[in-house]
């Protein structure tokens, strides 16, 4: 029996281009595989993940991207963080806050900000943005929001107790512009319903998120064309032989050009601010305006790994000197003779918190002229098998 083109073409499983290898590129590539369709990626780099890598370079494997779960409830990412067995742990209950003037405040008081912000003013902006979407000023900030609501809060202390606490939560709430990658007067009150996964804990992934990834990949690494170092710099569309009835996609990467039935593309917001003129014909009006209205900010880690996690506990007693520390050297190896390999100290009960998170100082003028809040986490509070003696700070442009 004769077939046409058109029959042929039915037939095959449909062909399907992917541009980017990170979790987004990666899970629908599973996806697609699971229905029969053919995959091949195209990724920049020289490996998978995009933003989820991990490096080893101190001597300790850290993630350079995400190592937090954002809300346990409805999160995906957290039943696979069950199902690899990655070992995760909260710190929720253990955050150091320091004011203004580099002063710890007190833990009572701080969580009572903390469960003031997290618990209360975050849900309730959330509930009001969504019941008056339509009529919220679009020049209402989640700021705006939350100067407002602050003013009923702390009445039962004195006029100047109660003027400090307020001020002292607006300040703490800068935080969650660091959760959420911009900040909070730029945050919009009538779109903050949109974020999302917020609800039940937040967890940090103590192990890294390479076994996630892992998991995450598998389907599109055993079924999917792989085409790494291919940076792909224009997606076309056209009719095919068929006729108009049907289209094809094109991707042109820097090593060559492949034809598919549909592209998905991936790549990063800030990539496609940059590129547009790279879709052809060019995108609809509607998602050209989209993408050059929404901002994004830049999250940075700068890890610090040190012989022995000195900030964490008083000195140890001999009995608890693990081999191979010398312990007459409480100052790091500056010279890197020896390797940072050397592990926290692991019968320890309690540690210095896991989170810190510094307020817009007003104490470092001349090293941090515009006051930004700076945030730490400490490694070595990691589950034993996990710890190390490293200090992880959060560096942000937003
Ligand atoms: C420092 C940091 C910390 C973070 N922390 C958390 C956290 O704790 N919890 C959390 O949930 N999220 C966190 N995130 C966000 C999270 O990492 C991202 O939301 C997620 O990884 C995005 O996945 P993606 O596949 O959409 O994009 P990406 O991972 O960015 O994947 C896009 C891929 O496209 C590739 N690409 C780009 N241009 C081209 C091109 N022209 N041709 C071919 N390939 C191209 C890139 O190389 C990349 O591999 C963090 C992000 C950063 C940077």
């Amino acid at each position: 029996m004769q077939t046409t083109g058109e029959d042929t073409a039915q037939r095959r499983p449909p062909s399907i281009g992917i541009v980017g290898a990170g979790l987004a590129a990666l899970r629908c590539a599973d996806v697609l595989l699971q229905h029969g369709c053919k995959v091949t990626i195209f990724e920049a780099r020289d490996r998978i993940g995009g933003r989820v890598a991990q490096s080893e370079h101190l001597g300790h494997l850290v993630d350079l991207g995400p190592n937090w779960i954002h809300g346990t409830k409805n999160n995906p990412i957290n039943d696979i963080a069950k199902k690899t067995g990655t070992t995760v742990c909260s710190w929720d209950d253990g955050e150091a806050l320091f004011d203004q003037d580099g002063k710890l405040i007190d833990a009572e008081e701080a969580s009572e900000y903390e469960d003031l912000l997290w618990d209360d003013l975050v849900a309730e902006a959330f509930k009001y943005s969504k019941a008056h979407q339509d009529s919220i000023d679009v020049d209402l900030s989640f700021a705006d929001f939350l100067s407002e609501k602050v003013q009923s809060l702390f009445t039962d202390e004195s006029a100047k107790e109660a003027e400090r606490k307020r001020e002292t939560l607006l300040r703490v709430a800068k935080m969650w512009g660091a959760y959420v990658g911009s900040p909070i007067e730029r945050q919009s009150l009538r779109n903050f319903w949109l974020e999302e996964c917020i609800e039940g804990e937040n967890l940090v992934v103590a192990e890294t998120y390479r076994e996630i990834l892992d998991e995450v990949a598998k389907t599109a690494v055993a079924g999917a064309e792989l085409r790494l170092n291919s940076k792909v710099v224009r997606i076309s569309s056209h009719a095919d032989d068929m006729g108009a009835k049907r289209s094809r996609a094109s991707i042109h990467a820097l090593n060559g050009l492949w034809d598919f039935d549909e592209v998905v593309v991936t790549t990063p917001l800030g990539w496609l601010k940059r590129n547009q003129q790279a879709f052809e014909p060019r995108l609809p009006q509607r998602l050209a305006q989209a993408i050059d209205s929404v901002g994004y900010g830049t999250l940075d880690k700068v890890y610090i790994t040190f012989p022995l996690a000195f900030w964490d506990v008083p000195l140890p007693s001999e009995q608890e000197i693990p081999n191979g520390i010398d312990r007459q050297r409480t100052t790091p190896d500056s010279t890197g003779r020896e390797p940072l390999r050397q592990p926290t100290l692991q019968s320890r009960e309690k540690h210095y918190a896991g989170f810190t998170h510094y307020m817009s100082p007003a104490y470092a003028s001349t090293i941090n002229p515009r006051g930004w809040d700076q945030e730490a986490m400490n490694l070595a509070a990691l589950p034993a098998s996990c710890a190390h003696p490293t200090l992880l700070f959060y560096i942000r442009r937003l």
